[in-house]
């Protein structure tokens, strides 16, 4: 299968020859004739599946064919969950939405930077990358109306639609057409999310690409059993002796994060902190920062385990668990992405031991278990 086949317009097809993507993913496959047609579609796939140009490109055809482009105002809305991953998505339309013939404008708006810029540019827009909140805030200040939107997407859907976001989300469904296409994609279906589909979905195109397991075995896992106070020294001692040029780190609290950059700064390790306490042009600058290669370390929350592309990512580190499986899934599948191998490792105490044993069950792999006592960690 060919992207010509799937009915994509020359423009986009040059695009996709630029940017050397040669075939169609599963995903991009399955996905894009229903949105062509119009259908409502529930999409779940892995991140790193291409997912993103899945629902980017027909959305884009779509409107191409739009006549009544030239009122400016929102035809597609796009929800994520996190500000990093707004700006993600908002890239990929961004980059096809501008060969194409009817030039469609996109923004990304988040919270955490000021709004006025947002306000400004809001005019001309046709597909809104949003985080609910900014989002919300927008509407109140009548920056935005919703009114003329034909195609809600929600990434990272099941995020989108549980309970932290609910009362955001049920607000911003009210503002919308009830006639409209609804494409929901998630990485992982939860039982909220079922439950809401009936609501949101008029007979969807149901498409399940399950490279999983593969994905999953792409990544080469390991866990070291250590105790708390020897992290520190074993991350260290991962980092300096695998030579990792990029290692992200993750731990399960913000102020852990900035203690474990400036650990690892005091030591010789480049690291930068990314968590919600802060300021979104140190969290963009971070993420920037270590997509170009720039900086060794980014050490982050649960915040970046879902969407975020890096490229070609070697390893994750998990300094501490997650308290749910799924993330833990999602954190190691930032690595081992598009066919590229990757590397997970774990620090597990003694006390995390059964849940990483529940953790591994669901993951469907066992992981081999290191004991940091046989490694010598004297100067790290
Ligand atoms: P996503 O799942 O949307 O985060 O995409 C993961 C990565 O795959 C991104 O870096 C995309 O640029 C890349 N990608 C998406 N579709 C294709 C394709 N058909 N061929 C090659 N790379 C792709």
């Amino acid at each position: 299968m060919s992207f010509k086949n799937l009915g994509l317009s020359p423009s986009l097809l040059r695009a996709l020859d630029k940017l050397n993507y040669k075939q169609p993913t599963p995903i991009q496959e399955k996905a894009i004739p229903p949105i062509l047609a119009g259908k409502d579609v529930l999409g779940i796939a892995q991140t790193g599946s291409g997912k993103t140009a899945s629902f980017a490109l027909p959305t884009l055809m779509n409107l191409q064919k739009d006549t009544r482009l030239r009122n400016r105002c929102v035809k597609v809305l796009v929800l994520v969950p996190t500000r990093e991953l707004a700006v993600q998505v908002n890239e990929v339309f961004h980059q096809f939405g501008r060969v194409i013939e009817n030039h469609v404008r996109t923004l990304a708006v988040f919270g955490g930077v000021s709004i006025n810029p947002q306000m400004q540019k809001l005019q001309n827009v046709h597909i809104l990358t949003a985080t609910p909140g900014r989002l919300l805030e927008l509407i109140e200040k009548k920056a935005v109306k919703l009114s003329d939107v034909q195609t809600l997407i929600l990434d990272e859907a099941d995020k989108m639609l549980n309970k932290s976001f609910e009362k955001e989300f049920q607000s911003i469904l009210k503002l919308l057409p009830r006639k409209r296409q609804n494409l929901l994609f998630s990485a992982t279906l939860s039982k909220d999310l079922e439950g809401i589909r009936e609501v949101l979905l008029k007979e969807p195109t149901v498409i399940k690409i399950e490279p999983k397991k593969t994905n999953i075995e792409l990544i080469n896992q390991s866990a070291y059993l250590v105790t708390d106070a020897k992290k520190g020294p074993l991350l260290r001692y991962l980092i300096k002796n695998n030579d990792f040029k990029q290692v992200l780190v993750f731990a399960s609290s913000t102020y852990k994060v900035d203690n474990i950059v400036n650990k690892l700064k005091k030591n010789g390790v480049d690291a930068f902190a990314i968590h919600s306490g802060k300021s979104q042009s140190a969290r963009t600058n971070a993420l920037a920062h270590f997509k170009a290669g720039k900086v060794q370390a980014l050490v982050t929350t649960d915040l970046l385990a879902r969407g975020i592309d890096i490229e070609f990512l070697p390893c994750v580190v998990n300094y501490e668990l997650p308290r749910s499986p799924k993330d833990f899934i999602h954190r190691i599948g930032r690595t081992g992405r598009a066919e590229n191998p990757g590397q997970a490792i774990t620090l597990v105490t003694e006390k995390d031991l059964p849940h990483f044993k529940t953790i591994q069950k669901k993951m469907g792999k066992w992981v081999d278990l290191s004991y940091s006592e046989e490694i010598n960690l004297h100067g790290y």
